[in-house]
């Protein structure tokens, strides 16, 4: 059986209950070296075979998974925030049912969600935003005609933006062909959760240089948007005069 796992966005004590629980009664952890935290594996099974997915070809990750199968034994597949994210999740599931061998998946908590609480942010503001868009330049991996930033952009939504931080001037120019300006709020995030977290506040006209600054480069994310502002509308649900399924709403 094969235990697909979301590690969280870093800090040890951010994977949930039932994904630390499976890491450990592993017999094998194959975990992915980039991101996932090396402290999340000390509580591993004496004896268990722990290989970094970074140093492996998806060829090596299955035939490690295979043999252990056939040994009857147990394996974890460790994934950084949520597999289900750039996480290369599916490629491995579709080949497990290919050869017969079963699996599940636990979700995890995803970088974007540690991101917002490094922020002590909110996404989905009354009045500002009803929309998260998850996307990513692209890079050596290209992305879908029809995806560039400039055209997500349009919309002027809550973004944020993996694997991108090595970009950010092609970033911030992309974003600044939709419906933001120099002075929209903008954020990166560097290793959020991680002792060495760093969260970096800017408007989209000095992100590049801001994080250049900082030298950010890698393992951040950038969040754009209105989001990140001060104005917003109280919500309707906690309304006092507003009426919902549990409670009736009084008149003022
Ligand atoms: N599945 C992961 C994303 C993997 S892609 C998730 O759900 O978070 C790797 C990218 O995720 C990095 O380039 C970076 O943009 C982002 N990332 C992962 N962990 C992060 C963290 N702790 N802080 C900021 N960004 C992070």
């Amino acid at each position: 059986m094969v235990h697909f796992v979301g590690a969280g966005p870093g800090a040890p004590d951010l994977i949930t209950v039932r994904g630390q629980k499976l890491l450990e009664e592993a017999d094998c952890v194959i975990y992915a070296g980039s991101l996932v935290n090396p402290a999340l594996l000390e509580h591993t099974k004496e004896g268990a075979l722990i290989r970094n997915s970074a140093e492996m070809t998806l060829e090596e990750v299955l035939e490690v998974m295979e043999a252990m199968e056939e040994q009857g034994k147990t394996t974890v597949r460790l994934h950084t925030g949520d597999m289900s994210l750039y996480g290369a999740v599916r490629e491995q599931m579709d080949r497990l049912d290919a050869l017969g061998i079963s699996y599940d998946d636990t979700p995890g908590v995803s970088s974007f969600c540690g991101a917002a609480a490094a922020l002590r942010a909110e996404y989905t503001l009354p009045g500002v935003s009803q929309t998260v868009i998850i996307s990513r330049m692209a890079g050596r991996t290209p992305v879908p005609e029809g995806e560039q930033i400039s055209m997500l952009a349009r919309h002027g939504a809550s973004m944020a933006l993996f694997l991108s931080s090595g970009m950010l001037p092609a970033l911030q120019e992309e974003l600044l062909r939709g419906a933001y300006t120099e002075d929209t709020p903008a954020a990166l995030v560097y290793k959020a959760t991680w002792p060495e977290e760093k969260v970096i506040r800017c408007t989209l006209g000095t992100l590049a240089e801001r994080g250049a600054a900082a030298g950010i480069s890698k393992t951040a994310l950038v969040l754009v948007g209105d989001f990140l502002g001060d104005a917003y509308d109280r919500s309707l649900l906690y309304d006092p005069a507003f009426t919902t399924g549990f409670r009736k709403g009084q008149k003022r």
